[in-house]
């Protein structure tokens, strides 16, 4: 292992987000794959005999030869740790590596709201990455990372809460199979159909928008005053949520200017130049038929989020469509992001 890179660990590594953060941090610049863990099933076995790989590359020799350890130990040789473990466990364990003096990374909900846990979007809230120094887990931290379609639809939104400023918010999501895991849903179930519920979504993406977007200070996060309201969908596409978005706006605005601020939009990630920071973080697309899960989820490698179909809404002000790669931007990438800013700022032991 090259010793000028950071080696970080991967809870839930046999997992749908597990591999897709396997995929993304082969080739990094600073972060080195050192630890795989998963559930005691998997424990003490090769990573190629208990993997179901799924991603659209061949399992690097070198990662399948590694052990899998049993995530429950909290015994990896690393200090920085990236969780896609299921939420049944997620909580519990992620709590004891920060407790140990672990840097902890997540993709699930257990600690989302927890009050100085920072639910970040690197282009968002950066700012929340203070709320550390009001962590108590002891040595270690936790940052976690939103629910895969809220993130689409916030970075969405950013600009024009900064702009022209956000009363109410209303969205109907289209979301990816993958997004239920491996092995997920039946395809008795799932093809040539869509099933009107994902258990928990609605709430989460009625709820995290508000505290991505809040102010952050010494009593944790005051929520934005901002109404959401969500109905999610799970369609058969494999990988790309869409959602189609209505908002009305506290000040007047043309298309064009909202165009304008989608277009213009760039934080600190884009000004640090972040390894997987997209150079635009939001594509939008003045074709009426686009953003599509097959032609855009994987712009800018897939961190970018594409929005189209701009215009007016009779009951809200606007209309429009947001797509955004659910287990890249939504799930490893955003949390791969997230550990990159703050090795940026000293915040990995
Ligand atoms: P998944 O495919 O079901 O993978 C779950 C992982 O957790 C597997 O590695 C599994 O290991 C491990 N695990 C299960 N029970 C365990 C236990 N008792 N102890 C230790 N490890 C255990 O799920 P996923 O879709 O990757 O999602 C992982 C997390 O990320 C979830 O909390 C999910 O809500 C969140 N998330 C998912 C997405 C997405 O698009 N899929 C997006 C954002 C967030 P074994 O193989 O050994 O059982």
């Amino acid at each position: 292992m090259s010793s000028n890179k950071i080696p970080v660990g991967i809870l839930g590594a046999t997992g749908s987000v597990g591999q897709k953060f396997i995929q993304l941090l082969i080739d990094h610049p600073d972060f080195e794959i050192a630890e795989l863990a998963a559930s005691e099933r998997s424990a003490g076995k090769k990573y190629g005999d208990v993997v179901n790989w799924m991603m659209a590359m061949e399992l690097p020799q070198n990662i399948a030869a590694m052990e899998v350890k049993n995530a429950a130990d909290i015994s990896l040789d690393c200090g920085l740790v990236f969780s896609g473990l299921d939420a049944s466990v997620a909580g519990e364990i992620e709590e004891k590596y920060a407790q140990k003096g672990y840097t902890v990374v997540s993709n699930s909900k257990n600690h989302r709201f927890d009050t100085f846990v920072p639910l970040l979007i690197p282009e968002v809230n950066p700012g929340h990455l203070d709320l550390l120094s009001y962590q108590s887990f002891g040595e270690g931290k936790i940052v976690t990372n939103p629910n895969c379609s809220t993130i689409g639809m916030t970075m969405a939104l950013k600009p024009l809460l900064d702009n022209f400023g956000l009363k109410t918010v209303n969205v109907v999501t289209m979301q990816a199979i993958s997004g239920a895991g491996f092995p997920g849903l039946s395809g008795m179930s799932i093809v040539e159909n869509v099933i009107p519920f994902i258990g928990g979504e609605e709430a989460k993406m009625e709820s995290e928008p508000l505290k991505i977007l809040g102010k952050a200070g010494e009593n944790g996060v005051e929520p934005a005053d901002i109404t959401v309201n969500a109905q999610c969908n799970r369609v058969q596409v494999i990988d790309g949520h869409m959602e189609s978005v209505q908002v009305s706006l506290k000040d007047k605005a043309e298309a064009q200017d909202i165009i304008e601020a989608w277009r213009s939009f760039k934080s600190e990630p884009q000004e640090l130049e972040l390894f997987y920071a997209p150079k635009n973080p939001i594509h939008y697309f003045a074709q009426p038929d686009y953003p599509q899960p097959r032609l855009h989820r994987n712009i800018e490698k897939g961190m970018a989020v594409s929005v189209g179909g701009l215009r007016p809404d009779k009951i809200f002000d606007f209309k429009f469509t947001v797509l955004s790669h659910n287990t890249v931007r939504g799930a490893a990438g955003g949390a791969i992001l997230c550990a990159e800013l703050m090795n940026k700022k000293g915040l990995i032991a």
